[in-house]
């Protein structure tokens, strides 16, 4: 499968752990144990995701 779509996440075990490594199309990180909460995540975009600039100051939750 090609993606086209332009919207691109990466999601990797790290290494030795349990630990999954996900990164967002905007730029946002997260790590979560669990597969699924990282998808729902990943889904939840924009809510929870700060990308690079965006400066977290209480903003609403
Ligand atoms: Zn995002």
């Amino acid at each position: 499968m090609s993606a086209r779509t332009g919207e691109v996440y990466r999601v990797a075990w790290l290494p030795g752990t349990d630990v999954l490594h996900g990164t967002c199309h905007c730029g946002a990180e997260h790590t979560a144990e669990d597969p699924v909460a990282m998808w729902e995540w990943m889904l939840a975009h924009p809510e929870g995701h700060r990308p690079p600039g965006a400066t977290a100051r209480g903003n609403g939750s």
